[in-house]
């Protein structure tokens, strides 16, 4: 059926792929990949054969010409499978200005849709997943980075964030300040790959391990909603004059 497909693909373990998956790779008319090597790898590694069907890298800057070029074959009533490089596509990944541009065309927008680190790393964070907050990569520079915990600091539900080994150390020193070093939180590190490694602890922890040891690989880190008690001095102090309140009306009934 004509239409783009956005793909899932494994986010460390080959085998990671649906069934379904494997079948859109297999009987597009185009695949279309952020990264052309890697496709080519993971076509072979399942036995899928390219034939002479075109493979076109494409992520969203590579400029309106990649683009117009994909939509041109959606025009000509083709099928093409997008996939990036790991995980799902438009997850901190490229494929928003094609999904967009597809869609506003009027072609068909699916997928098939399989792993994201996202969602692994809350299944296994051992924090509430009601509600959560995907904030993706945090600014490099720091004071952008502080800016950027500050405004997500109240947000009712557990925060997740992409970030690199080399940063990670001075990011979770950071949210041990912004947020609160009693924060629980939970590093979920090299998720399907052999040397797999979830953390939990306070975000004062987390931090101190970080300093202590490299943490190397790729790495999603989470944290816990604030919950008042340690999320700001303002919440400090009207605590306290709640507690002190509630205690002197204690004191006053039992004289
Ligand atoms: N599209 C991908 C997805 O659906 O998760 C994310 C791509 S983004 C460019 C790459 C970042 O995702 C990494 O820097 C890391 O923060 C996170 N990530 C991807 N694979 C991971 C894994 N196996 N374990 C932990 N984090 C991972």
């Amino acid at each position: 059926r004509p239409g783009l497909y956005f793909v899932a693909t494994p986010i460390g373990t080959a085998r990671d792929i649906t069934l379904r998956a494997l079948d859109v790779l297999a009987s597009t008319d185009v695949i279309a990949a952020e990264d052309t090597r890697s496709m080519r790898r993971l076509l072979e590694i399942h036995g899928v054969p390219l034939g002479d069907r075109p493979l076109i890298s494409y992520h969203d800057h590579s400029g309106a010409g990649a683009r117009e070029k994909l939509l041109g074959f959606l025009a000509d009533g083709r099928s093409v499978a997008y996939a990036s490089e790991a995980g799902t596509p438009l997850i901190a990944d490229p494929g928003y200005h094609l999904s967009r541009a597809a869609a506003e065309a009027g072609h068909l927008v699916t997928s098939a849709p399989g792993p994201s680190a996202v969602a692994t790393a809350l299944t296994l964070a051992g924090l509430p997943t009601d509600a959560f907050f995907f904030a993706g990569f945090l600014p490099n520079a720091k004071s952008a980075r502080r800016s950027a915990l500050e405004a997500v600091r109240d947000v009712p539900g557990t925060l997740v964030f992409y970030e690199s080994p080399k940063r990670v150390g001075a990011m979770l020193s950071d949210a041990a300040e912004v947020l609160g070093a009693g924060r629980e939180a939970a590093l979920c590190r090299e998720l399907t790959k052999k040397f797999e490694e979830v953390l939990r602890g306070p975000l004062s922890e987390l931090s101190s391990a970080a300093q202590e040891r490299s943490f190397k690989g790729e790495i999603v880190v989470l944290i816990d909603r604030g919950r008042g008690e340690d999320s700001g001095e303002d919440d400090i102090e009207a605590a306290l004059v709640t507690a002190l309140e509630t205690m002197s009306v204690r004191d006053a009934s039992e004289a």
